[in-house]
C-alpha cells in the first residue's frame, strides 16, 4: 500500500492584512505559517484586504501588501480574476453581509445600541491588538427592556451583550486550551459604529463564516478576540473554525513589531537586497 499523506478535507485558509501600513516580519511570519498549513493540508488559501477603516486604509497599500505577499512566494487561490492573478476580497464591498448579520443579532435582542467613548470609537475597525484592547465596558447603556428593531444600525453605536461569568473555552493549535471569562476577560463590544461602519469582530466573523474558512491562523495578539468571535458565531448560529494562533514577534526592547518598525517592512529589506528565501529562514530557524 501506497504511503499517502493525510489530506485534510476541504482546508480553508485566510489571509487577513488590514492596509493600513507596509507588511512587516511579523505579518510575514504569520502569512508564511498560514501558507504552509494550507499547502499541507492541500487545501485554498484566500486573500481579503480588511479596509472598512476607511480613515486608515490606503490602496497604495493594499497594491504594496499584494506585492509583498507575492514576493515573498505566498500564493493565494481564489478571488476576482486581474490578469492572471487573484485580487483581494475587499470587506469594504461586502457591507450587506454585515448588515444582515446585524439585524439578525437585533431581532435576537443581542445587541443594543450604546453611546460610548470617541475612543472605542476609533478602535473598533481596527482589530485589538494586545495594548491596545479595550478595557471591559461596565454595562452603562445596557438596557432592561427589549429593544425595538430599527431599519438599519446608521447612526448608533451597537454593543454585543456578552454572558457574563460564562467560561469561553478553545483549543488553539498552537497554544493549547485557552479560556476566557465573559464580563472580566472582556465586556460587551461594539458590532457596530455610529458612523456606520461594522467593527472588525463582526465584519471578521461574517467573512470567516462566507468564506468557509476552516482554520483561521493570525497573531496571538487575537486570542482575546477569538473568545469574543466564538460568542458572534454562537449568535449568528454559525460554526466556528479552528484556531492557530502565531507567537509574536517582537523588538529588543519587546514591543510587538508593528508599523512604526519601517525597518523591519518587508518593502525596506527588499530594498537593501534582502532576498525573500533570507526572509524565510527566519522563520524557520
Ligand atoms: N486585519 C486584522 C489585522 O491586520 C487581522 C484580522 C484577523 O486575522 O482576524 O490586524
Amino acid at each position: 500500500m501506497s504511503q499517502i499523506a493525510p489530506v485534510m478535507r476541504g482546508y480553508r485558509g485566510r489571509l487577513a492584512p488590514s492596509p493600513t501600513g507596509f507588511l512587516h516580519l511579523g505579518h510575514a511570519r504569520t502569512f508564511w505559517t498560514a501558507y504552509q498549513r494550507a499547502l499541507a493540508a492541500n487545501g485554498t488559501l484566500v486573500l481579503r484586504d480588511e479596509d472598512l477603516d476607511s480613515q486608515r486604509s490606503k490602496p497604495e497599500y493594499a497594491c504594496a501588501m499584494v506585492e509583498d505577499l507575492r514576493w515573498l512566494g505566498i500564493r493565494w487561490q481564489e478571488g476576482p480574476d486581474i490578469g492572471g492573478l487573484y485580487a483581494p476580497y475587499q470587506q469594504s464591498r461586502r457591507r450587506d453581509l454585515y448588515v444582515e448579520a446585524w439585524r439578525h443579532l437585533v431581532e435576537a435582542q443581542l445587541v443594543y445600541p450604546c453611546s460610548c467613548s470617541r475612543k472605542d470609537l476609533a478602535r473598533s475597525a481596527q482589530a485589538p491588538h494586545e495594548e491596545d484592547d479595550e478595557p471591559v465596558y461596565p454595562g452603562t447603556c445596557r438596557p432592561a427592556e427589549k429593544i425595538t428593531l430599527p431599519a438599519s444600525p446608521i447612526g448608533l453605536n451597537w454593543r454585543f451583550r456578552v454572558p457574563d461569568g460564562e467560561e469561553i473555552v478553545f483549543h488553539d493549535g498552537h497554544f493549547g486550551r485557552r479560556s476566557y471569562m465573559a464580563g472580566r476577560d472582556f465586556g460587551d463590544f461594539l458590532i457596530w459604529r455610529r458612523d456606520d461602519l461594522p467593527s472588525y469582530q463582526l465584519a471578521v466573523v461574517v467573512d470567516d463564516a462566507a468564506m468557509r474558512i476552516t482554520e483561521v491562523v493570525r497573531g496571538a495578539d487575537l486570542l482575546r478576540s477569538t473568545a469574543r468571535q466564538i460568542l458572534l458565531y454562537r449568535a449568528l448560529g454559525l460554526d466556528p473554525p479552528a484556531w492557530y494562533h502565531c507567537p509574536l514577534m517582537r523588538d529588543e526592547t519587546g514591543r510587538r513589531l508593528a508599523k512604526r518598525h519601517d525597518a523591519l517592512s518587508l518593502r525596506r529589506l527588499r530594498e537593501k537586497g534582502v532576498w525573500p528565501e533570507e526572509v524565510i529562514s527566519m522563520f524557520e530557524s
